[in-house]
């Protein structure tokens, strides 16, 4: 077995305890542990229940069946626990029936009830539809309850028929079944926060690596998590022994006198990956790795080591974890301070940025619920830590500053999920081409401009900012006040009209609007003041006086939030005078939200508690105040938008694109582009609307299918195409005839084809000419913070030109396909305006639909780019289409997995 396919083939994944296992295909090597599964560790009363009865033959009849030479009638996994074979779901696909599964399952006494079953069912579901399953059938008895209970908590329609003591149960494997994926989502957030639990909430840390030196790292982790308060045992390793500090040190981690939950890794890189495999042998249930620079050689063993173990791991390259939490205080990290207790999760991909951070939130009075500096996320991801702080019940607000988010597969779905529930902030790292020069582990895969990634997390509802400062800034306001109306009108009040015009202008530029108010505050102002919005109340007025206008302010119908911008004046004479005492004398919780600009306080930003208890943020800048209620003003946004289903493409062949992938693989391990033949056929088992396409080798071939497939000479017209492997823009290089209207026509084109390419050409492409319509584009690219992205744009050969398009993460939702299309420019080309009549928005739909299905269902796809497809009033048709594939583990987003980093991939 090749190593691609080895990793095309199998999965890690956790169990519903967070237990880690080994998920493959079961083959002839495995007979031994099949046999032994079902011969010793199933009791009587579970062999009765699988093989209706106590056969003693049953176990050998079992092995044999499932442990021949692989073949196409049936699909078997087996669940692996370290060495160990805990259990086993099989399907056989009858010979006349290609779309039933008969379906049997087996799990270890032992192993039963920590949802082994389910997870199995869900690979085997993925592996089946991949074979063109539609239903899985089983005979069951009836009194098997843990069975019919596995079938009944899957998500999917289970109908039972009960036939003599037995029930006959059949499942339909709906493809596009959002209960069934939401079913998979959850089990997948339960487990990982299950496994989790030893990293953020462990009951006992060992240090190993203590060295005597006083200030070295191990030594400084060890004191930091002693002083920090942890109730649980503190044990520390060195191979030296003897004590620190009047406390024992253990020579290693097999002599410590209790297991440890969480070990913290302080040794040097060379010997990180023994250690972790120590660990895993004495029954650790995570490990923090600090060392950097780990070759790929200890980085393959280290995540080894933790998958046949079942620890979950942080780093390497990490300055380690904090956990406020009252119950665990653990202060496991090198860094700085432990933190202030609080509600927002912090976790950073670099140790510096952790820092700076902490001591940020700190200085604001920003408390933390955990932190965890990733270093280079070999297994943990800011996926695992969204999800943990989903459910922490303490957690209100997340700061994530990262390259990438891991498993960018899984990302669009969790983040969509956990954003509804707190406000997710990040830094969008790596913007920049130099910036992604710098950071750290990746191939860089094709850029995507600024303006598509804020697109992007905007979809995702992660609210991205473009430094710490603005970070910190934002959360400043989303931690202290409430969210405004997505409208988003703000009222700026000034005791000074130029500090109010600039904070006018940075509102605007942040997209926000300003009002205009009407007379109602004229009242309230002196001569000479502006009373419309900006309001200058100019710098005769009191606190007193102050205070009535916001008051006033605040109850306008007419506006969302309120920036209030004050400088001191020379009347404010004493600490009474003083305007600021306005704010602090009234409430920071108002009707609408509240924030002040000091353009003389020293700090970019700070939180003042006012009268009633509460925060009111106070920043230095107009522009950091704007952008924080720009991006407070999105996120209310994102929240009234209605959740929406993944759209739908109904009748996509898996079984025919996942063949054709593998064939092409096979023949082209290194990946590349699919000819048009193969283009086709992969378009078409998704249902996309390529032309009729045909290959001629020839000039003879060319003119027979031209003839075919239209009256030449009559109306009808042909386009022709040449090809040569390897081809990257058909037009620049003259292989494109169009309106060919003739046999001679088509024949003298075939020529010239042959005169310019020579020997490189190796046939070309007829098409009927398709009627004119809006050229758009439609494809899919990888990007490698966000995953696979749908396009769509303006297209045809003005694409470059025009620069119209947008993308969207996939999988899309049927919201995503509504706002695709109303977010182009050139969206009344397909609306329609007057004189127009637009075009078949269903079809333009129904291609993006598809196209998110391919992504999702061939994650070997690593570019499609279809372009023209031309859309009419009456349907849409491609009449171009390029494909590129690449060997890559087979991640769909759908199907619960472990991460497998780049750098443990070598080897
Ligand atoms: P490339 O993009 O590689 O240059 P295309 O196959 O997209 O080549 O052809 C270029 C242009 O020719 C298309 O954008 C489209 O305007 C036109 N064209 C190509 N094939 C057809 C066809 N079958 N029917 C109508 N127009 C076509
Ligand atoms: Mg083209």
């Amino acid at each position: 077995m090749s190593i691609a396919h080895f990793h095309r083939t199998t999965a890690e994944a956790l169990l519903a305890d967070g237990t880690t296992v080994v998920i493959r295909p079961l083959g002839p090597q495995d007979r031994e542990a099949v046999l032994d599964l079902h011969a010793n560790r199933m009791s009587d009363e579970s062999r009765r229940l699988r093989f209706f009865g106590v056969s003693r033959n049953a176990p050998r009849l079992a092995a044999d069946r499932l442990c021949g030479e692989p073949g196409e009638r049936l699909l078997s996994l087996g669940a692996w626990a370290g060495e160990e074979l805990i259990g086993e779901a099989d399907c056989e696909i009858p010979e006349d029936r290609p779309q039933t599964g008969e379906l049997a399952l087996v799990v270890a006494d032992r192993w039963q009830r920590r949802g082994a079953a389910t997870l199995l069912l869900e690979h085997l579901i993925h592996a089946a539809r991949g074979r063109g399953v539609r239903v899985f059938e089983a005979d069951t008895l009836a009194g098997n309850r843990g069975v019919h209970k596995v079938f009944a908590g899957l998500g999917l329609p289970v109908h039972r028929r009960l036939d003599r003591g037995e029930i006959r149960v059949r499942v339909p494997l709906d493809e596009s079944d959002e209960h069934y994926r939401a079913a998979v989502d959850e089990r997948g957030r339960r487990a990982d926060v299950a496994s989790l639990g030893a990293l953020l909430r462990p009951g006992s840390v060992a240090v190993v690596g203590v060295s005597r030196r006083a200030g070295s790292v191990g030594r400084t982790v060890l004191a930091k998590i002693r002083q920090g308060g942890f109730p649980g045992p503190v044990m520390a390793v060195n191979p030296r022994a003897g004590s620190i500090d009047g406390e024992p040190v253990y020579p290693s981690v097999g002599a410590l006198p209790a297991v440890p939950d969480l070990a913290v890794l302080a040794v040097p890189a060379p010997a990180v990956a023994g250690v972790a495999e120590e660990c895993g042998r004495a029954g650790v249930r995570a490990l923090v790795v600090l060392a950097s620079g780990l070759g790929s050689e200890d980085a393959r063993r280290l995540v080894h080591a933790c998958r046949e173990h079942s620890m979950r791991l942080v780093g390497p390259n990490s300055l380690g974890i904090a956990q406020t939490d009252p119950a665990v205080r653990l202060d496991a990290e090198f860094g700085g301070a432990f933190p202030l207790p609080g509600t927002a999760g912090v976790a950073v991909q670099s140790g510096g940025v952790g820092i700076a951070l902490l001591k940020r939130l700190a200085w604001l009075g920003i408390g933390v619920s955990s932190f965890v500096s990733l270093g280079d996320k070999y297994d943990v991801s800011g996926n695992d830590l969204l999800q943990w702080w989903e459910g922490d019940g303490r957690t209100d607000l997340a700061l994530l500053h990262l390259e990438s988010f891991g498993g960018p597969r899984a990302f669009a779905r969790t983040a969509r999920r956990v954003t509804r529930r707190l406000p997710v902030l990040t830094v969008d790292a790596g913007r920049s081409a130099a910036g992604r020069r710098g950071a750290a582990s990746h191939t860089a895969a094709a850029a995507t401009p600024t303006v598509v990634r804020e697109a992007l997390f905007r979809q995702a509802g992660i609210t991205a900012t473009r430094s710490i400062g603005e970070l910190v800034d934002t959360a400043a306001l989303l931690h202290a006040q409430p969210l405004p109306d997505p409208r988003g009108a703000v009222a700026v009040v000034s005791n000074a009209g130029g500090i109010g015009i600039l904070a006018a202008d940075a509102l605007a530029d942040a997209g926000l609007i300003l009002p205009e108010l009407s007379g109602e505050l004229e009242e309230l102002l002196p001569e000479g003041a502006a009373a419309r919005n900006p309001v200058d109340t100019t710098a005769a007025v009191g606190p007193a006086k102050l205070a009535r206008l916001l008051e006033k302010v605040e109850q306008s119908r007419a506006v969302d939030a309120l920036l209030v911008c004050l400088v001191p004046t020379a009347l404010a004479t004493d600490a009474a005078h003083d305007p600021v005492r306005a704010l602090l004398d009234g409430p920071a919780r108002r009707r609408i939200p509240i924030a002040a600009v000091l353009p003389d306080q020293e700090v970019p930003v700070r939180h003042l508690t006012c009268a009633d208890g509460n925060r009111l943020p106070v920043y230095s800048d107009t522009v950091a105040a704007a952008r924080a209620l720009a991006h407070a003003r999105d996120r209310a946004r994102w929240l009234a938008e209605p959740v929406s289903e993944d759209a739908d493409a109904p009748g996509c062949d898996l079984r025919t694109a996942r063949s054709l992938v593998a064939g092409f693989l096979a023949a082209n391990p290194a990946g590349g582009w699919l000819d048009p033949v193969g283009t086709a056929d992969l378009l078409e088992s998704h249902g996309l609307p390529l032309t009729t396409s045909v290959w001629a080798r020839d000039e003879r071939t060319a003119v027979i299918a031209a003839r075919a497939m239209c009256r030449l000479g009559h109306e009808g017209a042909v386009a022709l195409k040449a090809y040569w492997p390897g081809q990257v823009h058909k037009s620049a290089a003259g292989a494109v005839r169009t309106g060919l209207r003739t046999e001679s026509e088509v024949r003298s084109a075939y020529r010239e084809f042959e005169e310019s390419f020579g020997a490189e050409l190796a046939g070309a492409v007829v098409q009927p000419m398709a009627a004119p319509g809006v050229e758009l584009l439609a494809g899919v690219v990888q990007d490698r913070v966000f995953g696979p992205l749908v396009l769509l744009g303006i297209g045809g050969t003005a694409t470059e030109v025009l620069d119209d398009r947008v993308a969207r993460l996939a999988p899309l939702t049927e919201r995503d396909l509504t706002t695709m299309v109303a977010d182009l420019r050139g969206a009344p080309l397909l609306s329609g305006y007057p004189g127009a009549p637009g075009v078949d928005l269903p079809a333009v739909r129904s291609v993006l639909a598809r196209l998110s299905r391919l992504a999702a269902d061939v994650p070997e796809l690593v570019e499609a780019d279809l372009n023209p497809v031309i859309a009419r009033p009456d349907g849409a048709v491609c009449v171009d289409a390029r494909v590129r594939l690449e060997p890559r583990p087979s991640y769909d987003p759908y199907l619960r997995r472990l991460r497998r980093p780049a750098a443990a991939e070598e080897g």
